[in-house]
């Protein structure tokens, strides 16, 4: 089973990041079957546990996330949003939002489809892309991540998605090169 990461700082970007390694290669998807739209929704906290997704609710997601993706990246490069990626977003954050309730043993209830769910995510993005946060979009370095995030570091020079996956990952790359480069200095001087 697939483990689900949410280091975009922002629900919008923990969605798009459902599909990993966009420009190149074989993109990862970790939103597999309906089921596993079910699973994120409540990890990403905005599901409600006895909603059931189907294969048309799957689809709908990922139009959705696609859309989603390629409005964060038009704000990120400062290009033109497509009309027709605001009208997916729009239309699915048109749609009522989960109902959240406390109920008697004062647990938090929320109830409503998946793609009542869904609809917070939309509206997130909407929110994202036209705001002031919209600056602060970045695609992580990881050659093989391509996820994006929010850089709210003091400095905003954050490089990775997480520091711990794609940052250890391109240290240990940056180690090998040069340990690699020190052996071939080292047998030319042999020979
Ligand atoms: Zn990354």
């Amino acid at each position: 089973m697939v483990e689900f990461n949410f280091f975009g700082g922002d629900l919008a970007l923990d969605l798009t990041g459902t599909l990993g390694r966009r420009h190149g290669g074989t993109p990862v998807e970790f939103l597999p079957a309906a089921a596993d739209l079910e699973r994120w929704l409540i990890a990403a906290g905005i599901g409600d546990p006895s909603a059931r997704a189907d294969d048309s609710d799957l689809a709908y997601a990922k139009t959705l996330r696609e859309a989603v993706y390629r409005l964060a990246y038009a704000a990120m490069t400062g290009a033109a949003f497509d009309p027709g990626d605001r009208d997916i977003v729009n239309e699915a954050a048109a749609v009522a939002p989960p109902l959240v309730q406390i109920d008697d043993a004062g647990v938090l209830v929320r109830l409503g489809s998946v793609r009542a769910s869904l609809s917070l995510a939309a509206r997130a993005a909407i929110a994202l892309v036209t705001g002031p946060s919209a600056t602060q979009l970045h695609e992580c370095e990881g050659p093989a991540c391509t996820r994006m995030f929010l850089d709210n570091s003091a400095r905003g020079t954050r490089r990775w998605c997480d520091m711990s996956r794609c940052g250890n990952r391109a240290k240990v790359a940056k180690f090998r090169a040069r340990h690699t480069a020190e052996s071939a200095v080292s047998g030319q001087a042999k020979s």
